[in-house]
């Protein structure tokens, strides 16, 4: 079994049996499950809703070749620059760059997957360039030198009590300090970050390709504040973010917003079109934005896995997803976790070595049906892993036991030749090791239902 898959494996039995893990998650989650379903009530329809912003996500995947140009020429217009990245480090490289050419030392950064999937923290320390992160949940989680645990609530395996004890160590603060008394100490002391940062640095929910413009969504104003109070402002995002038309966000605006956090709508949602022109006095002197593929290609060039490049990254699938609730978040050790990273990884990361991700599911469904761009994801995994074993990512102990049993299974002579307790015996030789020890093994009948039926029929 490759490493990676052989620690994911003893990271998910850890954290499953770690019951404060658990009661925090439940205790996080239920108050999403509680607010989503408020969240839906503002829908008439929302089959429909979620049916047009498929069919919107997959003409844009299907034509991302002239969403993306229309999108460069238009924000290029606007005054904007856009430039290309084919993978994380020439992301990276460019970004320094831009640092380098307005000899800047302090960075901004709103909350932004993207940023965390090129390591953009780590890279820019070794630069020794500040960036600090300015939404509380990834300020946070940057404290405690951690990564996210979800895409969109990154602290949400910390409780108030854990909060309190992390400003406690690294900051001094009286440990018994309450949410509100640490949200206004935070905000107190990023204010002043924001005064003095030379860059901003954001992700983009949506890069919307008739009017040039970047759409950012968030709740706190701090996406706000990096975008428009330093003198310069990147956005990094990946080559599946574009929408067609300014008049789409009508409907995915609040689709994100119900599906990632039960919100009607999000608190602060903003349009960026450029640079600030003529007379303007708010805004970003310069603007970028910095267009990543990394590997999307890879997912871009299957015809039945594409689909999940429609992905608004809105969270629900996480939130719904049975493995990951016990898991959690880090144990995937993947920027994106949960069913779609699941689906995703392996084509971002390598078959090889993120597989068994394909593999670490139910397949109940949860995650298709509450997937507000109806991605199928349960099918998608099963696609990976027809994928996994075409490409012979299986050992060759593997690929012989199924060939064997295969053959066994197939022929009703052998089958009925043993009795139901040497089927018992054999199946958990075999298997047992797999199946671990916290679930009882179901047992095999003594009679087969071939059996049982000749019997019946006599
Ligand atoms: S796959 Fe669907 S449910 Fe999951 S994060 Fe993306 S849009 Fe949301």
């Amino acid at each position: 079994m490759p490493e990676i898959a052989d620690k994911f494996l003893k990271q998910s039995k850890l954290k499953a049996f770690d019951l404060a893990h658990r009661n925090k998650i439940n205790f996080n989650i239920g108050k999403y499950n509680a607010a989503f379903k408020k969240g839906l009530l503002q829908y008439n329809n929302l089959d429909l809703a979620k049916s047009r912003a498929a069919n919107i996500k997959n003409k844009v995947v299907n034509h991302l070749d002239t969403y993306l140009i229309d999108f460069e020429q238009n924000f290029t217009n606007n005054g904007g620059k856009v430039i290309w990245a084919v993978d994380a480090e020439e992301a990276r490289k460019e970004i320094l760059n831009i640092i380098k050419k307005h000899r800047a030392k302090k960075v901004v950064k709103m909350k932004s997957m993207t940023t965390e999937e090129i390591e953009l923290n780590a890279f820019l320390e070794k630069q020794g360039i500040e960036s600090i992160e300015t939404d509380l949940g990834e300020y946070i989680v940057q404290l405690a030198n951690e990564k996210p645990y979800h895409i969109v609530t990154p602290a949400m395996h910390k409780s108030k009590e854990d909060i309190a004890l992390l400003f406690n160590e690294k900051m001094g603060w009286d440990e018994g300090l309450s949410p509100e008394e640490i949200t206004a100490k935070v905000r107190l002391k990023l204010r002043d970050k924001f005064y003095n940062a030379d860059i901003g640095i954001t992700g983009a929910n949506f890069l919307i390709a008739d009017t040039g413009s970047i759409a950012l969504t968030e709740n706190e104003g701090n996406g706000v504040l990096t975008m428009a109070m330093p003198p310069v402002h990147i956005a990094i995002a990946g080559i599946e973010k574009i929408i067609p038309s300014i008049n789409d966000l009508d409907l995915f605006w609040p689709l994100l917003s119900s599906h990632g956090t039960g919100q009607r709508m999000t608190v602060y949602n903003s349009i960026i079109s450029g640079p600030r022109k003529g007379k303007e006095i708010d805004g970003p002197k310069e603007n970028y934005v910095i267009i990543l593929n990394n590997k999307r290609s890879e997912l871009l060039a299957q015809k039945e896995q594409r689909m999940a490049l429609s992905c608004i990254r809105c969270g629900a699938c996480l939130n719904a997803c049975p493995v990951y609730k016990n898991i959690g978040g880090h144990t995937y050790e993947t920027t994106y976790s949960g069913p779609i990273g699941s689906v995703i990884s392996p084509w971002m990361l390598g078959m090889k070595d993120y597989k068994h991700l394909s593999f670490a599911s139910t397949l109940c469904g949860a995650c298709t049906e509450v997937c507000p761009v109806k991605i199928p994801l349960h099918d998608m995994l099963l696609l990976n892993r027809r994928d996994a074993v075409a490409q012979k990512h299986t050992t060759s102990v593997e690929r012989i036991m199924v060939k064997g049993s295969s053959k066994f299974l197939m022929n009703r002579k052998w089958m009925d030749f043993f009795s139901g307790k040497t089927k018992r015996f054999f199946i958990s030789l075999i298997i047992k090791k797999l199946w671990g020890n916290n679930r009882k093994f179901p047992p095999v009948a003594d009679q087969s239902f071939h059996e049982q039926w000749k019997e019946k029929n006599k």
